[in-house]
């Protein structure tokens, strides 16, 4: 039989009644002759309630314990979900990670899937199941302890097991009803795409759009799921939606193809580290043994050999950063006058592959946002995407002013 995966988003199952009424989208499904894999997040809200939980109760908390709370919120949707639809007469069981099982890496809160036996959920298949509704977002560690996937895991789970079972497609239902050129709720002229590239949705997820998780594109991708992003509250349609597909399946496209943005970001600067062989070993191996996710990285016009080295990383890694720092210098393996951190920035950066074949992209992009009197603050670029550090406060007008730029309201 022809299997699908369907994976239903927080606000998809946030009450019963939307449990139901996505419950009826995968009894349509069955009843075309489809045996599905169903994954659920938590009920929308869950998870950031359960992650306060925690913090409140152990600042810096023991990550094991903290994914055997924040995995709860999952189990009780797949439960629900299991039994609307045995309610609806579609024969399903619930599957909670452990119990599939899903195997992860041992790192906690962000683990990575390494493997997920078939036998289990097929055996029941085989006995007449219909549907396995499986608690999205966790796994098991080699020690056989709870894990979870990083936040948005829901929708690598979704792709790891279309890959697995090899699902005839891969439909990720939430809230919006497919991918767009930049956040709808920042710019009301986003306009939905019917495909978008592999290679760049990977890069819009990792540029901070949410709506997939970016694991979930690189499963897709390395196994060629048929991915699909739509929405879990309009009329079930065979072409609704996204199509995440390779390059070679679309037929043209935008030099630009989307704008994304990451609000909470810091640009911490190093003023007057010695400027030496290995001074940037020394300073970005204790961040990252801290645990602190450095993203763009500038060193200054060195004088008199000293120089200053800036780099940003998520607004709420700066104490660790900051810590970080101050250890190495009080251990004497770097020296510094001063760290000045900047904690009002955001990322905004540009994607598409066809910045591959046109020049001027750039260009175009530092125009319009001086149009506006935005100040550049970093600049980093890739063979498709431009990413710029500006003041947060004008985060939103630089995202409007390059989709405008871009023309990205126009096919
Ligand atoms: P779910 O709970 O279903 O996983 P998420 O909140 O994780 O949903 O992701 C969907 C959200 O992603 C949308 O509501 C939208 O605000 C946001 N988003 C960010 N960038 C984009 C984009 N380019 N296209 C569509 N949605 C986007
Ligand atoms: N519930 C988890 C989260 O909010 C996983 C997910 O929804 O994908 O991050
Ligand atoms: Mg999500």
């Amino acid at each position: 039989m022809p299997r699908l995966v369907m994976k239903f988003g927080g606000t998809s199952v946030a009450n019963l009644d939307r449990i139901r009424r996505a419950a009826k989208r995968v009894g349509v499904e069955v009843a075309k002759g489809y045996e599905v894999i169903v994954i659920v997040s938590a009920m929308s809200g869950k998870t950031n309630e359960l992650v306060g939980w925690v913090n409140e109760t152990s600042p810096m908390y023991d990550a094991r314990e903290y994914d055997a709370i924040v995995s709860s919120g999952e189990n009780v949707t797949a439960g629900l979900m299991a039994l609307t639809l045995q309610e609806m007469d579609v024969p399903a069981r619930s599957w909670q990670g452990w119990q599939v099982p899903l195997k992860t890496t041992d790192a906690h809160g962000s683990a990575r899937i390494e493997e997920i036996p078939t036998e289990n959920l097929d055996a029941k298949f085989k006995e007449g199941m219909k549907v396995a509704v499986v608690a999205g977002f966790q796994g098991i560690s080699p020690e056989g302890r709870i894990t979870t996937l990083g936040r948005g895991g829901s929708d690598t789970t979704a792709v790891a097991f279309a890959a697995a079972f090899e699902a005839e497609r891969c439909d990720i239902y939430t809230d919006v009803d497919g991918v767009y050129t930049t956040d709808p709720r920042v710019s009301d002229k986003a306009r939905k795409l019917d495909r978008i590239a592999f290679e760049e949705m990977l890069e819009l997820a990792s540029l901070g759009a949410k709506v997939l998780q970016t694991r979930s594109v690189e499963l897709a991708m390395r196994y060629r799921v048929k991915l699909r992003v739509l929405s879990s509250f309009e009329e079930m349609d065979d072409n609704a939606g996204t199509l995440v597909c390779a390059e070679e399946d679309i037929v043209e496209s935008n030099v630009v193809s989307g704008v994304a943005f990451v609000r909470d970001e810091a640009k911490m600067t190093l003023i007057s580290v010695a400027d030496r062989p290995g001074i940037a070993a020394a300073i970005f191996g204790p961040l990252s043994e801290a645990g602190v996710n450095v993203d763009m990285i500038i060193q200054n016009i060195s004088e008199e050999g000293r120089t200053d080295m800036t780099f940003s990383c998520p607004v709420n890694e700066v104490a660790r950063a900051e810590k970080a720092m101050a250890d190495a210098k009080a251990s004497g393996s770097i020296n510094y006058h001063d760290l000045v951190a900047d904690t009002d920035v955001a990322k905004v950066s540009v994607v598409g592959i066809g910045m591959r074949s046109h020049a001027g992209v750039a260009a175009k992009m530092f125009h319009a946002l001086q149009a506006e009197g935005v100040n550049i603050k970093v600049i980093t670029t890739s063979e498709i995407k431009i990413s710029v550090l500006i003041d947060r406060k004008y985060m939103e007008l630089a995202v409007q002013a390059l989709h405008d730029a871009f023309e990205l309201e126009k096919a």
